[in-house]
């Protein structure tokens, strides 16, 4: 069984890389039938915060990527961090290092001089425990001085490290605590983990990191470095160019199903296919797919398919992601009422529309109430000339048969009755409707507020 997991460390919010890294982990388990993990490693106590970790719980949540049981605390598996190394230590993979600092500087200086490598070479790795002075010590791990280490990278293909550009890697310092090292392969072990993907900057810990599970006789998961994500101009990605915590996004209007399929493409692909549904990712990911560039981040594209998303989102579901874009926007919720106007209206504003937030806009027509205050823009285009052009559309109205076909022809007969431009005409019929300049058209809103409703509206919007 595939069982992957997202290892976020909790210093900050949950940056757009860490949510694409959490999605690729996510994608690859659930189409797969396998499991997808999340440890929050928190052993940095000083860089570790409690807001931290729940932002990024949030984020998750926000994003859908639901995880397998309980997180786990990386700092609360400390003792069985500590545990291996003691096990490493007995076996005779790990040794005792009582060097101070003093000398391993002295080591580099002395080797420096000589113009060889500066990589520490321990005294105390081949010493008999017999001379163990009564002083304070560090766990070192015996790596390999000879020959080679091959990490067999999913993307990145077989990397290849001489053995002698390793050093004894320390495992548990001399207050006894585990190195971060240590714990992750401990974790990645202990968690049952098959496939770990990550940001390509941890490719090198990937050596060291081998070591380990080639001195406890593990396993080692398959691994899968992917390229970072940089800016549009290919520089790395700043604040100005996407470098924002998911919630940012959340708030911009961005239904979190579009961040889903953005993400995903955000250095990997499918052919041609830049618009999919999750059942369609879940089945296509792959590492096959996942280039060997950096991405460019491009809100253009995130803006386009969250355009394409809105417009194709069933009314559950877009009800949902608007309920949860109010919230975590601190606008009021919808009561019931607008709730049912809302989803009524829908199938009228859903298309063309790029934001959750130009979604609320749009349905101002059905979620105000009488008298609709024009804002500015509407205000204009509610001059005398128009106000009163409206008045003489009103008994025509009146009259119409109230469908979509009837209300099109009756309007169209009356703009070239008057000689006016449909669009001339249309302007203040949609400022007296919604209120505003953004709306569906003038026709949907009719069909959705009724006749007597429109004539009241158009009936305000002339005293
Ligand atoms: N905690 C690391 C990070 O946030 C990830 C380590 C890993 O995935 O192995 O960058």
């Amino acid at each position: 069984q595939v069982v992957t997991r997202f290892a976020p460390s909790p210093t900050g919010f949950l940056h757009i890389g860490g949510a694409r890294t959490a999605l690729f982990n996510w994608l690859y388990a659930r189409g797969r039938g396998g499991k997808f993990l999340l440890r929050i490693e928190d052993t940095d106590r000083a860089r570790s915060t409690p807001e931290a970790t729940a932002a990024i719980l949030k984020g998750m949540e926000w994003l859908g990527l639901d995880y397998d049981g309980d997180p786990v605390s990386q700092f609360e598996q400390a003792d069985r961090h500590a545990e291996v190394a003691q096990q490493l230590l007995a076996e005779g993979k790990a040794y005792k290092c009582f060097s101070t600092q003093d000398e391993i500087a002295a080591f580099r200086d002395a080797a420096k001089a000589e113009g060889k490598s500066t990589l520490f070479r321990s005294p105390w790795r081949d010493a008999d425990a017999a001379s163990h002075p009564d002083a304070p010590f560090v766990v070192r791990i015996k790596a390999p001085q000879e020959g080679t280490t091959v990490i067999r990278d999913q993307v990145q293909g077989d990397v290849t490290i001489r053995n002698d550009q390793l050093d004894d890697m320390i495992l548990l310092r001399s207050d006894g605590t585990p190195v971060y090292m240590l714990a992750v392969v401990v974790d990645d072990h202990d968690m049952g983990v098959t496939h770990v993907i990550r940001g390509d900057d941890h490719l090198n810990n990937a050596a060291r990191q081998m070591m380990i599970y080639d001195a406890m006789g593990w396993d080692v998961p398959v691994w899968a470095h992917i390229p970072l994500i940089h800016g549009p101009d290919g520089k790395k990605l700043s604040k100005r160019h996407g470098a924002l915590g998911v919630e940012e996004y959340q708030t911009m209007g961005y239904p979190a199903a579009a961040m889903r399929n953005y993400l995903a493409r955000l250095g990997w692909s499918h052919g041609d296919d830049e618009f999919f549904t999750d059942a369609q990712a879940k089945e296509w990911f792959g590492f096959d797919g996942i280039g060997k560039s950096p991405a460019r981040f491009d809100f253009k594209k995130l803006e386009n398919l969250s355009g394409q998303h809105i417009g194709a989102a069933d009314n559950a579901a877009l009800l949902r992601e608007t309920e949860a874009f109010l919230a975590a926007t601190n606008a009021a919720p919808l009561t019931d009422m607008q709730k049912e106007k809302f989803v009524a209206a829908l199938p009228s504003m859903k298309s063309g529309t790029k934001t959750l937030g130009k979604l609320i806009e749009k349905a101002y027509f059905i979620l105000g109430s009488r008298p609709f205050v024009p804002d500015e823009k509407a205000a204009k285009a509610l001059d005398n000339v128009s106000r009163g052009i409206l008045g003489e559309l009103t008994p025509h109205l009146q009259n119409a048969s109230w469908s979509r076909e009837a209300l099109e022809a009756v309007v169209a007969s009356f703009a070239e009755e008057r000689d006016l431009k449909l669009g001339k005409l249309a302007q203040p019929l949609r400022a007296a409707l919604a209120g505003r300049t953004v709306s569906p058209s003038v026709f949907d809103m009719m069909i959705v507020i009724g006749r007597e409703e429109t004539l009241s509206r158009i009936n305000d919007a002339q005293s």
